[in-house]
Protein backbone atom coordinates (compact mmCIF):
# COMPACT_ATOMS: atom_id res chain seq x y z
CA UNK A 1 0.00 0.00 0.00
CA UNK A 2 1.71 3.41 -1.08
CA UNK A 3 0.34 6.66 0.96
CA UNK A 4 -2.33 8.57 -1.23
CA UNK A 5 -0.56 10.65 -4.26
CA UNK A 6 -3.84 12.34 -5.83
CA UNK A 7 -6.55 13.54 -3.46
CA UNK A 8 -9.08 13.38 -6.75
CA UNK A 9 -7.93 11.55 -9.92
CA UNK A 10 -10.05 12.43 -12.87
CA UNK A 11 -9.70 9.88 -15.56
CA UNK A 12 -11.30 11.21 -18.88
CA UNK A 13 -12.24 8.07 -20.90
CA UNK A 14 -12.97 4.50 -19.25
CA UNK A 15 -11.94 1.97 -21.56
CA UNK A 16 -9.34 -0.68 -21.64
CA UNK A 17 -6.66 1.95 -20.04
CA UNK A 18 -8.50 4.00 -18.02
CA UNK A 19 -10.17 0.92 -15.49
CA UNK A 20 -7.06 -0.22 -15.42
CA UNK A 21 -5.66 3.04 -14.23
CA UNK A 22 -8.68 2.79 -11.66
CA UNK A 23 -8.12 -0.78 -10.91
CA UNK A 24 -4.65 -0.23 -10.03
CA UNK A 25 -4.74 3.16 -8.39
CA UNK A 26 -7.03 1.83 -5.93
CA UNK A 27 -5.14 -1.60 -5.42
CA UNK A 28 -2.20 0.71 -4.55
CA UNK A 29 -4.53 3.12 -2.36
CA UNK A 30 -3.01 6.14 -4.78
CA UNK A 31 -5.84 8.23 -4.85
CA UNK A 32 -8.56 9.88 -2.25
CA UNK A 33 -11.05 9.29 -4.58
CA UNK A 34 -11.79 8.67 -8.13
CA UNK A 35 -14.12 10.34 -10.97
CA UNK A 36 -14.16 9.46 -14.42
CA UNK A 37 -16.28 10.64 -17.82
CA UNK A 38 -17.21 8.73 -20.84
CA UNK A 39 -18.49 10.28 -23.90
CA UNK A 40 -21.38 8.11 -24.63
CA UNK A 41 -24.23 7.02 -22.05
CA UNK A 42 -23.50 3.05 -22.22
CA UNK A 43 -19.81 3.27 -21.91
CA UNK A 44 -20.19 5.65 -18.31
CA UNK A 45 -23.04 2.93 -17.08
CA UNK A 46 -20.48 0.10 -18.14
CA UNK A 47 -18.14 1.52 -15.51
CA UNK A 48 -20.79 2.28 -12.88
CA UNK A 49 -21.66 -1.45 -13.06
CA UNK A 50 -18.51 -2.06 -12.21
CA UNK A 51 -18.17 0.14 -9.74
CA UNK A 52 -14.43 1.73 -11.23
CA UNK A 53 -15.17 5.56 -9.85
CA UNK A 54 -16.31 7.09 -7.02
CA UNK A 55 -18.10 9.87 -8.95
CA UNK A 56 -19.49 9.80 -13.05
CA UNK A 57 -19.43 12.39 -15.32
CA UNK A 58 -20.57 12.83 -19.28
CA UNK A 59 -19.44 16.11 -19.71
CA UNK A 60 -15.43 16.25 -18.58
CA UNK A 61 -15.61 19.34 -17.69
CA UNK A 62 -17.19 18.36 -14.99
CA UNK A 63 -14.84 15.70 -13.94
CA UNK A 64 -11.63 17.99 -14.02
CA UNK A 65 -13.23 20.44 -11.34
CA UNK A 66 -10.90 20.20 -8.00
CA UNK A 67 -8.98 17.41 -9.58
CA UNK A 68 -5.48 17.28 -8.60
CA UNK A 69 -4.58 15.09 -11.49
CA UNK A 70 -6.52 14.93 -14.80
CA UNK A 71 -5.47 11.58 -17.40
CA UNK A 72 -6.50 11.43 -20.41
CA UNK A 73 -7.29 8.00 -21.54
CA UNK A 74 -9.04 8.75 -24.82
CA UNK A 75 -7.76 7.85 -28.34
CA UNK A 76 -4.44 10.46 -29.25
CA UNK A 77 -6.51 12.12 -31.44
CA UNK A 78 -9.70 13.10 -29.17
CA UNK A 79 -7.11 14.96 -26.56
CA UNK A 80 -7.21 18.36 -28.39
CA UNK A 81 -11.11 19.09 -28.21
CA UNK A 82 -10.54 17.39 -24.87
CA UNK A 83 -8.17 19.63 -23.62
CA UNK A 84 -10.30 23.00 -25.03
CA UNK A 85 -12.68 21.96 -23.28
CA UNK A 86 -11.52 20.78 -19.66
CA UNK A 87 -8.72 23.51 -20.05
CA UNK A 88 -11.36 26.44 -18.53
CA UNK A 89 -12.16 23.87 -15.60
CA UNK A 90 -8.83 22.71 -14.43
CA UNK A 91 -7.92 23.21 -10.95
CA UNK A 92 -4.75 25.52 -10.34
CA UNK A 93 -1.27 23.06 -10.00
CA UNK A 94 -3.33 20.55 -11.54
CA UNK A 95 -0.79 17.68 -13.11
CA UNK A 96 -2.50 16.71 -16.86
CA UNK A 97 -1.26 13.40 -18.08
CA UNK A 98 -2.20 10.58 -20.95
CA UNK A 99 -2.04 7.51 -21.76
CA UNK A 100 -0.92 7.96 -25.66
CA UNK A 101 0.70 5.75 -27.44
CA UNK A 102 2.47 8.40 -29.75
CA UNK A 103 3.93 11.80 -27.32
CA UNK A 104 5.43 14.65 -29.32
CA UNK A 105 1.74 14.91 -31.22
CA UNK A 106 -0.13 14.93 -28.02
CA UNK A 107 2.03 17.44 -26.87
CA UNK A 108 1.53 19.74 -29.53
CA UNK A 109 -2.23 19.59 -29.04
CA UNK A 110 -2.21 19.90 -25.37
CA UNK A 111 -0.13 22.38 -24.36
CA UNK A 112 -1.80 25.26 -26.77
CA UNK A 113 -4.30 25.38 -24.57
CA UNK A 114 -3.14 24.78 -20.77
CA UNK A 115 -3.46 27.41 -18.28
CA UNK A 116 0.15 27.97 -17.04
CA UNK A 117 -0.46 26.97 -13.79
CA UNK A 118 -0.78 23.16 -15.21
CA UNK A 119 1.65 20.48 -15.18
CA UNK A 120 1.76 18.79 -18.38
CA UNK A 121 3.47 15.17 -17.97
CA UNK A 122 2.70 12.72 -20.46
CA UNK A 123 3.04 9.14 -20.52
CA UNK A 124 2.66 5.72 -22.04
CA UNK A 125 1.88 2.56 -20.63
CA UNK A 126 3.79 0.03 -22.63
CA UNK A 127 1.25 -2.65 -21.70
CA UNK A 128 -2.32 -3.60 -23.50
CA UNK A 129 -4.34 -6.19 -24.67
CA UNK A 130 -6.64 -6.27 -28.13
CA UNK A 131 -9.39 -5.77 -26.23
CA UNK A 132 -11.41 -2.46 -25.70
CA UNK A 133 -13.74 -0.92 -23.20
CA UNK A 134 -14.34 -0.45 -18.95
CA UNK A 135 -14.81 -4.42 -18.74
CA UNK A 136 -11.48 -5.18 -20.77
CA UNK A 137 -9.47 -3.64 -17.84
CA UNK A 138 -7.78 -5.56 -15.15
CA UNK A 139 -5.98 -4.88 -12.08
CA UNK A 140 -2.80 -6.20 -12.77
CA UNK A 141 -1.98 -4.90 -16.58
CA UNK A 142 0.33 -2.24 -15.86
CA UNK A 143 2.95 -5.02 -13.11
CA UNK A 144 5.87 -5.08 -13.96
CA UNK A 145 5.47 -3.80 -17.59
CA UNK A 146 7.17 -0.29 -18.86
CA UNK A 147 5.43 3.25 -18.22
CA UNK A 148 7.48 6.47 -20.15
CA UNK A 149 6.87 9.75 -18.71
CA UNK A 150 7.67 12.32 -21.41
CA UNK A 151 7.69 15.53 -19.54
CA UNK A 152 9.51 18.70 -21.23
CA UNK A 153 12.77 19.90 -19.94
CA UNK A 154 11.08 22.78 -18.28
CA UNK A 155 8.39 20.87 -15.95
CA UNK A 156 7.88 21.26 -12.67
CA UNK A 157 10.04 18.56 -11.14
CA UNK A 158 7.66 17.78 -8.39
CA UNK A 159 4.89 16.92 -10.71
CA UNK A 160 7.21 14.47 -12.56
CA UNK A 161 8.12 12.70 -9.77
CA UNK A 162 4.34 12.74 -8.39
CA UNK A 163 3.51 10.94 -11.84
CA UNK A 164 6.95 8.34 -11.13
CA UNK A 165 4.82 7.51 -7.59
CA UNK A 166 1.90 7.13 -9.19
CA UNK A 167 2.75 4.61 -12.38
CA UNK A 168 5.21 2.66 -9.99
CA UNK A 169 1.89 2.68 -7.53
CA UNK A 170 0.27 1.25 -10.51
CA UNK A 171 2.95 -1.59 -10.74
CA UNK A 172 4.54 -0.03 -13.09
CA UNK A 173 8.22 0.12 -13.93
CA UNK A 174 8.90 3.55 -15.16
CA UNK A 175 11.61 5.28 -17.27
CA UNK A 176 11.62 9.15 -18.06
CA UNK A 177 12.46 10.27 -21.99
CA UNK A 178 12.56 12.77 -24.62
CA UNK A 179 8.99 12.42 -26.53
CA UNK A 180 10.50 12.85 -30.26
CA UNK A 181 12.75 9.59 -28.79
CA UNK A 182 9.62 7.89 -27.11
CA UNK A 183 7.93 8.40 -30.62
CA UNK A 184 10.97 6.59 -32.84
CA UNK A 185 11.42 3.57 -30.35
CA UNK A 186 7.41 3.00 -30.31
CA UNK A 187 7.88 2.74 -34.04
CA UNK A 188 9.88 0.27 -33.97
CA UNK A 189 8.77 -1.96 -31.14
CA UNK A 190 5.01 -1.62 -31.34
CA UNK A 191 4.08 0.61 -34.73
CA UNK A 192 5.66 -1.37 -37.08
CA UNK A 193 4.78 -4.38 -35.69
CA UNK A 194 1.27 -3.56 -35.62
CA UNK A 195 1.10 -2.25 -38.89
CA UNK A 196 3.21 -5.86 -40.69
CA UNK A 197 0.61 -7.72 -38.75
CA UNK A 198 -2.44 -5.45 -40.37
CA UNK A 199 -0.90 -6.12 -43.53
CA UNK A 200 -0.71 -10.07 -43.27
CA UNK A 201 -3.89 -10.13 -42.14
CA UNK A 202 -5.22 -7.77 -44.36
CA UNK A 203 -3.55 -10.07 -47.39
CA UNK A 204 -4.78 -13.09 -45.90
CA UNK A 205 -8.30 -11.43 -45.70
CA UNK A 206 -8.36 -11.00 -49.34
CA UNK A 207 -7.26 -14.56 -50.01
CA UNK A 208 -9.94 -16.03 -48.15
CA UNK A 209 -12.89 -16.17 -50.30
CA UNK A 210 -11.37 -18.86 -52.52
CA UNK A 211 -9.36 -20.51 -49.36
CA UNK A 212 -12.30 -19.77 -47.16
CA UNK A 213 -12.04 -23.04 -45.23
CA UNK A 214 -8.61 -23.85 -44.89
CA UNK A 215 -7.21 -20.33 -43.84
CA UNK A 216 -9.05 -20.44 -40.85
CA UNK A 217 -8.58 -24.34 -40.24
CA UNK A 218 -4.83 -23.69 -40.37
CA UNK A 219 -4.62 -20.62 -38.58
CA UNK A 220 -2.27 -21.68 -36.17
CA UNK A 221 0.41 -22.05 -38.27
CA UNK A 222 1.83 -18.41 -37.79
CA UNK A 223 -1.68 -16.56 -38.77
CA UNK A 224 -3.29 -16.86 -35.27
CA UNK A 225 -0.49 -14.45 -33.47
CA UNK A 226 -0.85 -12.33 -36.23
CA UNK A 227 -4.73 -12.26 -36.30
CA UNK A 228 -4.49 -11.08 -32.12
CA UNK A 229 -2.58 -7.98 -32.88
CA UNK A 230 -4.46 -7.42 -36.21
CA UNK A 231 -7.89 -7.43 -33.58
CA UNK A 232 -6.78 -4.32 -32.18
CA UNK A 233 -8.99 -1.22 -31.90
CA UNK A 234 -9.16 0.43 -35.40
CA UNK A 235 -9.67 4.40 -33.79
CA UNK A 236 -6.41 4.00 -32.02
CA UNK A 237 -3.96 2.32 -34.60
CA UNK A 238 -5.95 5.12 -37.15
CA UNK A 239 -4.64 7.74 -35.01
CA UNK A 240 -1.13 6.48 -33.92
CA UNK A 241 -0.75 6.11 -37.80
CA UNK A 242 -1.39 9.96 -38.52
CA UNK A 243 -0.06 11.37 -35.30
CA UNK A 244 3.42 9.62 -35.58
CA UNK A 245 3.62 9.46 -39.27
CA UNK A 246 7.58 10.51 -40.25
CA UNK A 247 8.91 7.82 -37.85
CA UNK A 248 6.24 5.17 -38.64
CA UNK A 249 6.74 5.84 -42.34
CA UNK A 250 10.71 5.16 -41.71
CA UNK A 251 10.21 2.49 -40.23
CA UNK A 252 7.85 1.29 -43.25
CA UNK A 253 10.46 2.42 -45.49
CA UNK A 254 13.38 0.08 -43.95
CA UNK A 255 11.10 -2.89 -43.81
CA UNK A 256 9.89 -2.41 -47.16
CA UNK A 257 13.86 -2.62 -48.13
CA UNK A 258 14.45 -5.71 -45.57
CA UNK A 259 11.35 -7.66 -47.25
CA UNK A 260 13.16 -7.35 -51.05
CA UNK A 261 16.27 -8.45 -50.04
CA UNK A 262 14.48 -11.39 -48.80
CA UNK A 263 12.56 -12.32 -51.67
CA UNK A 264 16.08 -11.44 -53.79
CA UNK A 265 17.36 -14.16 -51.72
CA UNK A 266 14.40 -16.12 -52.02
CA UNK A 267 14.10 -15.80 -55.84
CA UNK A 268 18.13 -16.25 -56.43
CA UNK A 269 18.22 -19.29 -53.72
CA UNK A 270 20.26 -17.82 -51.65
CA UNK A 271 19.78 -20.23 -48.56
CA UNK A 272 22.74 -18.72 -46.58
CA UNK A 273 21.64 -15.23 -46.38
CA UNK A 274 18.13 -16.43 -45.42
CA UNK A 275 19.73 -18.93 -42.46
CA UNK A 276 21.51 -16.37 -41.44
CA UNK A 277 19.23 -13.36 -40.91
CA UNK A 278 16.80 -16.39 -39.32
CA UNK A 279 19.68 -17.01 -36.61
CA UNK A 280 19.86 -13.64 -36.03
CA UNK A 281 16.46 -13.19 -35.38
CA UNK A 282 16.47 -16.10 -32.91
CA UNK A 283 18.86 -14.21 -30.95
CA UNK A 284 16.53 -10.99 -30.47
CA UNK A 285 13.85 -13.46 -29.00
CA UNK A 286 16.61 -14.68 -26.38
CA UNK A 287 17.60 -11.25 -25.45
CA UNK A 288 14.14 -10.32 -25.10
CA UNK A 289 13.38 -13.56 -22.68
CA UNK A 290 16.98 -12.54 -21.11
CA UNK A 291 14.76 -8.93 -20.72
CA UNK A 292 12.16 -10.28 -18.79
CA UNK A 293 9.93 -9.15 -21.51
CA UNK A 294 8.69 -12.56 -22.45
CA UNK A 295 8.37 -15.81 -20.94
CA UNK A 296 10.52 -18.96 -22.88
CA UNK A 297 7.57 -21.35 -23.14
CA UNK A 298 6.24 -22.60 -26.44
CA UNK A 299 2.47 -20.63 -26.13
CA UNK A 300 4.69 -17.52 -25.22
CA UNK A 301 2.78 -17.72 -20.97
CA UNK A 302 -0.90 -16.92 -22.73
CA UNK A 303 -2.17 -19.71 -20.86
CA UNK A 304 0.00 -19.32 -17.67
CA UNK A 305 1.85 -16.21 -17.32
CA UNK A 306 3.90 -17.45 -14.58
CA UNK A 307 5.32 -19.79 -17.09
CA UNK A 308 4.14 -22.71 -14.98
CA UNK A 309 3.26 -25.90 -17.42
P1 LIG B 1 -10.87 2.09 -25.30
O1 LIG B 1 -10.96 0.87 -24.45
O2 LIG B 1 -11.47 2.06 -26.66
O3 LIG B 1 -11.50 3.34 -24.50
C1 LIG B 1 -11.48 4.61 -25.07
C2 LIG B 1 -12.13 5.62 -24.16
O4 LIG B 1 -12.02 6.89 -24.81
C3 LIG B 1 -13.61 5.37 -23.93
O5 LIG B 1 -14.00 5.91 -22.68
C4 LIG B 1 -14.25 6.21 -25.06
O6 LIG B 1 -15.51 6.71 -24.71
C5 LIG B 1 -13.32 7.38 -25.13
N1 LIG B 1 -13.32 7.98 -26.46
C6 LIG B 1 -13.11 7.34 -27.64
N2 LIG B 1 -13.13 8.23 -28.66
C7 LIG B 1 -13.38 9.43 -28.11
C8 LIG B 1 -13.54 10.73 -28.63
N3 LIG B 1 -13.42 10.98 -29.95
N4 LIG B 1 -13.81 11.75 -27.78
C9 LIG B 1 -13.93 11.52 -26.46
N5 LIG B 1 -13.78 10.30 -25.89
C10 LIG B 1 -13.51 9.28 -26.72
O7 LIG B 1 -9.35 2.53 -25.51
P2 LIG B 1 -8.06 2.12 -24.64
O8 LIG B 1 -7.59 0.79 -25.10
O9 LIG B 1 -8.31 2.37 -23.21
O10 LIG B 1 -7.00 3.15 -25.22
C11 LIG B 1 -7.00 4.52 -24.87
C12 LIG B 1 -5.69 5.10 -25.37
O11 LIG B 1 -4.63 4.50 -24.60
C13 LIG B 1 -5.40 4.68 -26.83
O12 LIG B 1 -5.83 5.54 -27.76
C14 LIG B 1 -3.90 4.49 -26.86
O13 LIG B 1 -3.25 5.60 -27.44
C15 LIG B 1 -3.50 4.34 -25.40
N6 LIG B 1 -2.96 3.00 -25.14
C16 LIG B 1 -3.67 1.89 -25.49
C17 LIG B 1 -3.12 0.63 -25.25
C18 LIG B 1 -3.89 -0.61 -25.64
O14 LIG B 1 -3.30 -1.69 -25.73
N7 LIG B 1 -5.18 -0.52 -25.87
C19 LIG B 1 -1.89 0.51 -24.62
C20 LIG B 1 -1.22 1.67 -24.23
C21 LIG B 1 -1.75 2.91 -24.50
P3 LIG B 1 -16.91 6.14 -25.26
O15 LIG B 1 -16.81 4.64 -25.16
O16 LIG B 1 -17.84 6.74 -24.30
O17 LIG B 1 -17.03 6.60 -26.67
Amino acid sequence: MTDVIFERLALIGIGLIGSSISLAARRGGLAGEIVCSSRRPETLQAARDLNLADHYFADPAEAVRGADCVILCTPVGAVEVITKAIAPHLADGVILSDVGSVKKAVIEQISPHLPASAHLVPGHPVAGTEQSGPSAGFTTLFDDKWCILTPQQDVDRVAVEKMIAFWRGCGSRVDVMDAAHHDRVLAVTSHLPQLVAYNIVGTVTDLESHLETEVVKYSAGGLRDFTRLAASDPTMWRDVCLTNKDAVLEMLGRFSEDLSSMQRAIRWGDGDALHALFTRTREMRQKIVDAGQEIDVPDFGRNNPDGSP
